[in-house]
């Protein structure tokens, strides 16, 4: 029998996934509760335990002899080095030994921990489609985060926040205030909820405009998602927002490439429906913006892990330390 199986945790701020990954990133099992802010790490973590063991039954694997380590992916702040979640601001958990409290179910388990986008982009490495060693991961959603592969390993800095492309600044002249208090930040212009909040802005400023009669008469909220759907059906100031919006993409991932030499650039997060709108506009700013003919014409890719990205990226993380003996 083989080791080739990670257990794995993605905790994210609304949800928790857990399951079994093999080294293929194939999912055995898994299982899908929503994240209650209001338990204390400990019974959140018992919980995953619990179910990671009837994961574990129902594919009949067993832990001692199949699974090589567990992976957790944290929505914030990680220390690998000595499995501690530092700070999950959703949840407002702090100084977690994540790994002690796994090991109190596992006892002397291998645990690794990291950022989860900075996981997605290593489990892209491990488990997409491209093969590249040099790869900028995005996920762009309700915010954007950024996640580095550099010559083969995810690039986490000297305080864990590497990669963090949502709070390059991209906007001088007239910025938004970003969540992290600065402001411009590609985030701050770019992100579902900023893009949503342009929409909103234009709708009050101008109610007579065909957007905001879009908006009047299917009585939908003004949302990242239903604006997508508004350029789709041909709305104009629609389709604007998501240029301006791909125009501070493709201004922050320049500079990236600038600085990096990616292979290629991995789009993740909940971006399906309206990447087509902000393509155009983000590979023409990236053209004028980039030295190198191969930098001009980078591949830009949306992530084929799904919805269980996170998931996969925490297995990626046990199987990159055993690579790494
Ligand atoms: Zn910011």
């Amino acid at each position: 029998v083989t080791r080739n199986i990670a257990a794995a945790i993605d905790f994210g701020g609304t949800k928790t996934l857990v399951g079994l990954v093999d080294d293929t990133g194939e999912i055995l099992a898994m299982r899908r509760f929503s994240t209650k802010i209001a338990d204390l790490p400990e019974i959140h973590f018992a919980r995953c335990a619990r179910f990671i063991e009837e994961c574990l039954h129902e594919s009949n694997v067993s832990f001692r002899d199949q699974v090589l380590g567990v992976g957790v992916t944290v929505p914030g702040l990680a220390d690998s080095l000595n499995g501690l979640l530092i700070h999950a601001p959703y949840a407002g958990w702090r100084n977690v030994s994540v790994k002690s409290l796994l090991q109190s179910h596992w006892p002397n388990v291998s645990v690794s921990i990291a950022n989860d986008v900075n996981a997605c982009a290593l489990g892209e490495m491990f488990f997409g489609k491209t093969s590249y060693k040099n790869m900028l991961w995005v996920t762009v959603s309700t915010g954007i985060g950024g996640g580095l592969i550099v010559g083969g390993r995810m690039v986490e800095g000297e305080q864990g926040i590497a990669g963090e492309l949502g709070h390059v600044v991209v906007e001088w002249e007239h910025p938004n205030v970003c969540g992290c208090g600065n402001r411009g930040c590609l985030e701050a212009h770019a992100s579902g909820t900023a893009i949503a909040r342009e929409a909103q802005k234009r709708i009050s400023y101008r109610s007579d405009s065909r957007l905001a009669a879009y908006f009047t008469k299917r009585a939908v909220d003004v949302t990242a998602k239903h604006l997508a759907e508004a350029a789709l059906n041909g709305i104009e100031e629609a389709k604007e927002i998501y240029r301006k919006a791909g125009t501070y993409l493709g201004r922050a991932l320049s500079y990236a490439i600038n600085l990096l030499n990616p292979g290629c650039i991995v789009i993740g997060g909940g971006v399906s429906l309206s990447w087509e709108l902000m393509e155009p506009s983000v590979k023409e700013i990236i053209k004028g913006a980039v030295i190198g003919e191969r930098n001009k014409r980078i591949p830009i890719i949306k992530t084929d892990l799904g919805y269980e990205a996170g998931l996969k990226g925490a297995a990626s993380l046990v199987f990159s330390n055993q690579l790494e003996g």
